[in-house]
């Protein structure tokens, strides 16, 4: 796992651990290293020990599978992990002996603490290789000293943002902020250095340390310095503060982490090293045993990755590979998709009414690459080579041999059925029709086609090039086959799927339009509209609901609402129709006519439309902001639970993923149907009860969620 070897008396610690495809601290790892580092200690011909790695990572971080095992075990479990992890890392600090980390590639988390409790860090410039502490992207903190070494090393004005954000960098990017003290250009050259480094510092001392007069003893000092200001300088004070307001207007406290963070760096600061780790774990423990540290680890961690591997994929079909994709449409969406497939290096034939409005569409192609090389990022050959991959045309001729095509035309059934007639024949042989419609029914516009079981939804999300997800909708003909090709094409252009049934607004669609119409709900009831969009953002949705209403457009919610009312799932009262159409009749139609329930000045920031005041004169009792967040988050709980129990959804995790990637539900929660487990399923059925009694029958929790919480069950398991 950790092998050993001795040359030129420095010992060689090479991290290879066959036991995982990359090398992480785990059970097996943590205590195989330090016996490894022991050996190295206790060996006197041994003057320096290197650590580094002989896979292409160095040390990918804590095997997060472990932290969620102890995650609601008794909290000592997981002290132990960071107890463990301090005893390993400050040891090679006081031991004596010099140690580099010779960083070969990849380090992360608990991987880069290690390499910073190293006397000195040399990282190979592999423009692959990432570096930094991620731990807060994941609800958790560096619990192996990161709190304090990082500050001490860099001091407190350029530490916090790498830890506040978890900010991954390049070597060469590592080098400049300080998180590394040399680059080398090769494996070969980073052991020379990191031999030179041991042979010219025998001794080494970090600055935070110093020899204890009377033992000999390395210990922390208790008056360090940090570089440009402790806490409590002036300068400190400053830096903390503003870290601290930056957190709370970007995450209301809905994530703990960020401020353990804070409180580590502050208090652990004024303390010495050894106290300042003790103060570390004890916070440490407190995120990692947190709901939110379960619900990131669990859904953004491991379900993303599972998801990313295509788990939904039909398991008997062999691999598919599309290479020519066709796609009808070169607006918003169609220019979005080709790009995206482009990239992926796939053969993309742009078809349009005319050639010049499918040029339009590749237009914008040219603009992301440029943006995108003005940023540093690619270069102009491989934007020549995406942008060769992408032909435009007006014939649907073109698109013949294609193995996939998708339809983004206008959303109009007749339209679609007309251009699914026209280009379904050019096909191959074993090719797939797809449909990015966002609201009719994929078994409907599949009644169009030749061959209805090779057709399917694939409903990609606005801006296509930024949004990761692609909800691939089976309608009642869609065949496995289908399936698994229209997977296998979201794998090959890297973006994330879940798999839902035909059904009203899929799935996404669906729910998330619960969260606008909860708004209008509270609206009428005379509501502060401020306070409304307050709550929705505390809440940790991205946008208040009003004004995510108008960027929908105001109009839209109309038509579907009418469109539901007119297939007999709506009535005419329903609140959004109403309010919808009231706006209609107003002009108001949403951003898009620069009047909705907001205002747009042409020269200024967009406010709450004074009118609203007349057409929904406040109540005299407003409502508490927490009672309005329980309402717009249950809201849209309860239907994602619907979906679950319909069938729409199949899997705990399409839905956890699809509703934090598609429209924002507040990840700290793991999802909407993980939602239940983080309030606890017991208190989740009572409060819905409780808002039933109070606000009506939308939010009476089903009764598989009445016997779940029977049973103690937080966890959704299909039926079929
Ligand atoms: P858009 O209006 O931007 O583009 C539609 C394009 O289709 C236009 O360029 C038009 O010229 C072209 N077109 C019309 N008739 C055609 C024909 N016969 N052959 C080829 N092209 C033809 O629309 P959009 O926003 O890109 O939406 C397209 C589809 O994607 C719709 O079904 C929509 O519901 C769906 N969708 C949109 C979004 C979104 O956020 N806009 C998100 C998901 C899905």
């Amino acid at each position: 796992m950790i092998n050993y070897t001795k040359n030129r008396n420095v010992a060689i610690l090479s991290w290879n651990m066959t036991s995982s495809p990359m090398n992480v601290l785990n059970d097996d790892s943590i205590p195989a290293f330090e016996a490894a580092l022991q050996r190295a200690y206790d060996d006197a011909d041994v003057k320096g020990i290197i650590v580094t790695s002989e896979k292409n990572e160095f040390i990918a971080g804590a095997d997060l599978k472990m932290i969620l095992r102890n995650n609601d075990k008794d909290p000592a479990e997981m002290l132990k992990i960071s107890a463990e992890l301090n005893r390993i890392f400050r040891a090679i600090e006081t031991t004596g002996k010099p140690t580099v980390a010779a960083i070969n590639g990849t380090a992360l988390g608990g991987g880069y603490e290690a390499c910073l409790a190293c006397h000195h860090r040399i990282a190979l410039d592999n423009p692959k290789a990432i570096i930094g502490l991620p731990e807060v992207s994941l609800g958790l903190l560096p619990g192996g000293g990161g709190t304090q070494r990082l500050p001490r090393m860099l001091g407190m004005e350029a530490a916090l943002p790498l830890l506040l954000e978890g900010k991954r960098v390049s070597p060469k990017e590592a080098l400049a902020l300080g998180l590394v003290d040399e680059l080398a250009v090769s494996r070969e050259e980073l052991l020379e250095k990191a031999f030179a480094w041991i042979e010219a510092n025998p001794e080494p001392l970090r600055p935070w340390d110093e020899r204890d007069r009377k033992t000999g003893k390395i210990v922390g000092k208790e008056n360090f310095k940090v570089p440009g200001g402790g806490v409590q300088s002036p300068t400190g004070a400053r830096v903390f503060g503003a870290g601290t307001a930056m957190v709370m207007e970007k995450t209301h406290g809905n994530y703990p982490a960020p401020l353990a963070i804070l409180s580590c760096v502050y208090e652990g600061l004024q303390v010495s090293m050894d106290r300042a780790l003790v103060i570390e774990a004890r916070y440490f423990v407190k995120v990692a045993t947190s709901k939110v540290a379960k619900g990131l680890i669990q859904t953004m961690f491991l379900g993303l990755n599972e998801a990313n591997k295509g788990i939904s994929r039909p398991k008997d079909i062999p691999a598919t590979d599309v290479k020519k994709v066709g796609i009808l449409g070169a607006g918003m969406m169609g220019s979005g998709i080709a790009y995206a497939a482009a990239i992926a290096g796939i053969e993309v034939f742009l078809k349009d009414v005319s050639v010049e409005a499918a040029e339009k569409g590749k237009d914008y192609s040219r603009t992301v690459f440029k943006k995108a090389i003005e940023r540093g990022k690619g270069t102009p050959e491989k934007a020549e080579a995406a942008l060769s991959l992408i032909k435009t045309t007006a014939d649907a001729e073109d698109l013949r041999g294609c193995d996939l095509i998708i339809e983004a035309v206008f959303e109009n059934r007749e339209l679609k059925a007309q251009v699914t007639q026209e280009a379904e024949p050019m096909l191959a042989e074993q090719g797939v029709f797809a449909s990015n419609t966002s609201t009719l029914p994929i078994s409907g516009l599949a009644q169009a086609a030749a061959k209805p079981a090779n057709f399917i939804g694939l409903h990609f999300f606005s801006p296509v090039d930024k949004m990761q997800l692609v909800e691939v909708i089976r309608g009642k003909q869609t065949s496995d086959y289908a399936l698994a090709l229209a997977l296998d094409f979201v794998k090959k252009i890297r973006k994330t799927p879940i798999v839902v049934n035909d059904s009203r607004g899929f799935y996404t669609s669906r729910v998330f339009t619960m969260y606008t119409a909860e708004s209008m709900e509270l609206l009428k009831e005379g509501v502060n509209p401020v306070l409304i969009e307050n709550a929705g953002r505390a809440a940790g949705m991205p946008v208040g609901p009003l004004a995510v209403t108008d960027e929908v457009s105001l109009e839209l919610i109309h038509k579907i609402s009418g469109q539901s009312i007119k297939d007999g799932v709506l009535n005419e009262d329903d609140t959004a129709f109403q309010i919808g159409g009231k706006f209609v009749e107003l002009g108001r139609l949403g951003k898009k006519s620069k009047a909705g329930f907001y205002e747009y000045p042409a020269d200024g920031k967009k406010f709450l439309w004074p009118g609203l005041g007349e057409l929904f004169p406040l109540a005299e009792n407003q409502p508490s902001v927490e009672e309005i967040k329980k309402r717009l988050l249950y809201r849209q709980v309860l239907e994602t639970v619907r979906c679950f129990e319909e069938g729409v959804i199949q899997t705990q995790l399409d839905a956890d993923i699809g509703s934090i990637l598609a429209w924002g539900f507040p990840a700290y929660t793991g999802g909407a149907l993980s939602f239940v487990d983080y309030v606890g399923i017991t208190n989740f059925v009572q409060e819905a009860d409780r808002l039933a009694d109070a606000y009506g029958e939308r939010f009476r929790p089903t009764p598989r969620l009445r016997e779940m919480a029977e049973r103690g069950l937080s966890h959704f398991e299909p039926t079929n």
